[in-house]
C-alpha cells in the first residue's frame, strides 16, 4: 500500500519493537485506515502486541487486526522477579490465557511466523501465506541460553542454580537456589550479558534481593557476592548505575563488582564459571555457590535471519 505520509517501510522500521507501542504514529496511520479496510499484523502476543492490538483496535474501527503468535499462555514477566526471590510463591500470579487479553474484534491466528517478505507484505507461517498492508513486529527477545557452555535449563533450581527470565517454573527454581544458598551463605556470583536485555534491571533487582535474603537468614559474615557485568557498565544509563552502586555499598553483603566479564561456560557439577575477558582476550575461573545466569538474548530467529531487516548482530 502507497500512503504519502508514512510509507509500510518506514511504518515497518518504526514498528519493529516493543518499546516503541507509545510512540508509534497512529494520527498518521488513522487519516490512511479510517477510509480504507486495511489489514494490520500484528506479530508477537506479548505486552507489545497486546498493548497495540488494544490501542489500535480503539482507534481504528474500519482495520482489520490480526495477532499472530503460537504462544497462547500470557506471562507477567516483571513478577517473575517476585518468584525468584520468593516474595511470591504461587507462579499462577504470572499466568494469563492469551485469548481472554486479545481485544474483541482482533482476529488471533495461533502460529509462528516462519518467514517475512517485506518486498511482498507477506508473512509466512506453516499453514499459508497472509497479505498486511501494515506490519507491527512486537516478537520480543529470544534467551540465548545455548551459548553458555555446559548449561541446561532443566538443572535451575539445583547446586545453586538460578535465572529470572526463562518462564515462571524457572523463576520458582530460582528461589529454590537462593533459598537454599543463604541458609548456609557463601559465594554468589551475579551476571550480566554481552548483548541488550530484557528488563537489564532485572540482574540489579536481583542482586538488591539476594542481599537482603542473606541478611534476613543471618548469614551475612559467611557471604560474598561477586556482580560481573559483560561491559563497562552495570546499566546502560549512567545516573541509574551509578544510583545503585552507591546504594549497593549499603547492603548488608555489599556486592563487588567486576566489569569486562562475559560468562562463558558453567560446569555444573564443580560449581564453576568460566568467564571470556574481552578487553585482554584471557579468561578466569570462579567458585561459586550461587550463580544467577542472564543468558545472552537476540532476536528472534525469523528477524535474526532476514537480512533486510536486521543487521550481523541480529
Ligand atoms: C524478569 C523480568 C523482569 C522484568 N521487570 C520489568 C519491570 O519491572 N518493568 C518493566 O517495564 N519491564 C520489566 N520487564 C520487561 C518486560 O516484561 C518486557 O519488556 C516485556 O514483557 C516484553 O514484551 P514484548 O511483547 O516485547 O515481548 P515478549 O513478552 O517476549 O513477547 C513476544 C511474543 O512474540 C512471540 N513471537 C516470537 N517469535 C515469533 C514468531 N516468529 N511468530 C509469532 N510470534 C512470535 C512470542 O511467542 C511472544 O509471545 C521484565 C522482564 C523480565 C524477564
Amino acid at each position: 500500500m502507497q500512503n504519502s505520509t508514512l510509507n509500510r517501510r518506514q511504518f515497518l522500521k518504526i514498528a519493529a519493537a516493543g518499546s516503541v507501542v507509545a510512540a508509534l504514529p497512529f494520527g498518521t496511520i488513522q487519516a490512511e485506515t479510517s477510509k480504507q479496510n486495511v489489514h494490520i499484523v500484528i506479530m508477537g502476543c506479548g505486552l507489545a502486541g497486546l498493548a497495540a492490538a488494544h490501542r489500535l483496535r480503539r482507534q481504528l474501527p474500519n482495520a482489520q487486526i490480526t495477532i499472530i503468535d503460537g504462544k497462547r499462555e500470557h506471562h507477567y514477566q516483571p513478577g517473575f522477579t517476585l518468584l525468584a526471590t520468593g516474595v511470591w510463591h504461587n507462579a499462577q500470579k504470572v499466568k494469563a490465557d492469551n485469548a481472554k487479553l486479545i481485544p474483541h474484534g482482533v482476529k488471533w491466528l495461533p502460529e509462528s511466523v516462519q518467514e517475512i517478505q517485506p518486498d511482498n507484505q507477506m508473512i509466512i507461517t506453516h499453514s499459508g501465506k497472509v497479505h498486511y498492508d501494515y506490519l507491527i513486529v512486537a516478537t520480543g527477545l529470544r534467551l540465548g541460553y545455548e551459548k553458555i557452555d555446559g548449561f541446561e535449563i532443566t538443572a535451575l533450581g539445583q547446586k545453586g542454580l538460578g535465572s529470572v527470565y526463562y518462564s515462571p517454573e524457572a523463576a520458582t527454581a530460582t528461589w529454590q537456589a537462593m533459598d537454599i544458598f543463604r541458609q548456609k551463605g557463601g559465594r554468589a556470583l551475579m551476571t550480566l550479558a554481552p548483548t541488550d536485555m530484557k528488563c537489564a534491571g532485572a540482574p540489579l533487582k536481583m542482586t538488591f534481593m539476594l542481599a537482603d535474603r542473606i541478611r534476613q537468614a543471618g548469614t551475612a559474615n559467611n557471604s560474598q557476592i561477586d556482580f560481573f557485568a559483560a561491559k563497562a557498565a552495570i546499566f546502560s544509563v549512567k545516573p541509574v548505575a551509578d544510583k545503585v552502586l552507591e546504594l549497593w555499598q549499603t547492603l548488608a553483603v555489599p556486592p563487588q563488582v567486576h566489569y569486562h566479564h562475559e560468562l562463558a561456560a558453567v560446569d555444573m557439577d564443580k560449581q564453576m564459571a568460566y568467564f571470556r575477558l574481552p578487553e585482554t582476550g584471557g579468561e578466569t575461573a570462579e567458585q561459586y555457590d550461587f550463580l544467577h545466569i542472564v543468558p545472552p538474548m537476540f532476536a528472534p530467529d525469523v528477524i535474526f535471519n532476514n537480512n533486510e531487516l536486521a543487521n550481523e548482530n541480529g
